[in-house]
């Protein structure tokens, strides 16, 4: 499997377990031509005692993450081990965002969508909040977040972006136009989307983007990468010969990988 999983977290965030080596090592043994780290960015649009260390790392975590990533790429050279991180989006924060990312030498940074407002809709511990929302209204505020993402041009890669239907929440109407816009956004603002299999682990039974985005993102020419959103070590590449059967199936015929935050491809 010449696949890459580069959506990988490290205890460092808090909800994720295992050694980092472990994570490595589990790569490996899944035949990936690559792994990289994205851990969760500090969660800087916060006040600092807002910031639930059961969410991202903070700020002072920051550099010994980096240290413990480049030292592993030595040891494992010449394994391309990449250093990546998965950063909140959040509107209106765009410059500071720029200004904080632009200090450590990061392959790639992802741009997710976790918060609509003071709602993190990927937790689990809030879902109670779905049934109360009006979810056609949430799907057009959360979609219109992740095509400002996209436009900010911060980020390399848009995470699982439509994470919002994690907990198997959808609008009774049909979503193609929301789709179409969105991957019009990306497609604009020339951002690689990311196919998540972390949704085949949740409620929803299916990989971020669904099947119908994908293939509005692939109509646009967007490019794609893969990624496992492992929070353990034993969900490396999990899911990826079903994710690689989609892609392959909507037409996709490259994945992209970064160094240096520049972009290249790997055929699937
Ligand atoms: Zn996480
Ligand atoms: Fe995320
Ligand atoms: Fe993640
Ligand atoms: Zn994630």
């Amino acid at each position: 499997m010449g696949l890459l999983d580069y959506h990988v977290h490290t205890a460092r965030c808090g909800h994720a377990r295992g050694e980092m080596e472990e994570y490595t090592r589990a790569a490996r043994k899944a035949g990936l031509a690559e792994m990289g780290f994205a851990d969760h960015f500090p969660l800087y649009f916060l006040p600092p005692e807002d910031r639930d260390p059961g969410l991202a790392m903070s700020f002072e975590q920051l550099p010994a993450y980096i240290q413990e990533v480049r030292l592993l790429q030595h040891r494992l050279n010449p394994y391309p081990l990449r250093l990546g991180v998965e950063a909140d989006y959040w509107p209106g924060r765009e410059a500071e965002l720029r200004q904080l990312l632009s200090a450590y030498p990061f392959d790639y940074v992802y741009g997710s969508v976790h918060f609509v407002g003071d709602w993190d809709v990927s937790d689990g511990r809030q879902s109670d909040r779905y049934s109360r929302a009006e979810v056609e209204e949430l799907y057009r505020t959360y979609f219109s977040l992740i095509q400002r993402a996209a436009a900010s041009g911060l980020f390399d890669i848009i995470g699982h972006a439509d994470v919002v239907k994690k907990f198997g929440h959808r609008p009774e109407g049909p979503l193609d136009g929301l789709y179409e816009e969105t991957a019009r956004a990306f497609a604009r603002a020339g951002v690689c989307v990311e196919v998540n299999t972390s949704g085949l682990r949740h409620q929803v039974g299916e990989v971020y983007p669904s099947r119908r985005l994908l293939e509005c993102c692939f109509r646009h020419n967007v490019p794609v990468t893969l990624g496992s959103d492992a929070h353990r070590p034993q969900e490396v590449a999990a899911g990826f010969a079903h994710a690689r059967e989609v892609l392959l199936a909507t037409g996709y015929r490259y994945l992209s990988g970064f160094r240096a935050r520049e972009r290249y491809v790997i055929p699937l």
